[in-house]
């Protein structure tokens, strides 16, 4: 059932491991289909380069399996995924990763400040849901509730969760935040760990293309 999103989540997840988002088998990517709000995701112990569509897991927001194939389990982190679309009726797809520079500022426990306009692109300030052991409910709460009203979290100790009305959008986002988080450490290191002036990112929002530029 649902082809063409799981196509498209096999797809975005071998190209967060191409973008060097996610390694090995860490890292998780699911849409919820609008139709029957189900939630599609990625499986638990595949690694993107045997991933196929067929592993690809369909629950409810209850946590009932739906489809899954002989022997696939969901993500361990599903719960977070469920809890995201609960509290976000506009948002449609989650990317769960573990990109380097942002897991470095997790572990650090030190929120990304927007350094870089791309920053409006996730909501400005990327900061970070408490530490709570992974795949738990616990965890799938305190990362929701930061999702509330921003579209990128970090999990402290773990790595980055972004949201979106679409999966190569929310892929987006983590590929901006895992930039951002880049720059934002070189910028310290260059200057003696003296913190960089952040964007004003309410200016930004009011930003329109030039009218100097005629059409
Ligand atoms: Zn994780």
């Amino acid at each position: 059932m649902l082809e063409s999103l799981k196509v498209k989540i096999v797809e975005v997840a071998i190209k967060a491991e191409n973008y060097g988002l996610c390694k090995e088998k860490a890292g998780n990517f699911s849409i919820r289909d609008k139709d029957t709000g189900y939630i599609l995701i990625t499986p638990s112990g595949i690694g993107r380069e045997e991933l196929k569509t067929e592993h690809i897991c369909v629950l409810d927001l209850d946590g009932n399996v739906i489809e899954a194939e002989k022997g696939i389990k969901p993500s361990s982190e599903v719960l977070m995924h469920i809890e995201i679309y609960k509290v976000r009726a506009n948002v449609n797809a989650v990317s769960h990763t573990h990109s380097l520079y942002a897991t470095a500022f997790s572990v650090a426990n030190k929120p990304i400040i927007p350094i870089v306009y791309e920053s409006v692109n996730y909501g400005g300030y990327v900061d970070i849901a408490p530490y709570e052991r992974p795949g738990t409910l616990e965890l799938a709460k305190s990362v929701s509730k930061l999702l509330l009203d921003t579209d990128a979290c970090l999990l402290e100790r773990h790595g980055l969760t972004t949201v979106s009305n679409d999966l190569e959008d929310a892929l987006l986002k983590s590929r901006y935040v895992e930039e951002a988080a880049e720059i934002y450490y070189r910028s310290l290191v260059l200057n003696q760990f003296k913190e960089p002036k952040a964007v004003d990112i309410d200016e930004f929002a009011e930003w329109k293309y030039p009218e100097e530029i005629k059409f």
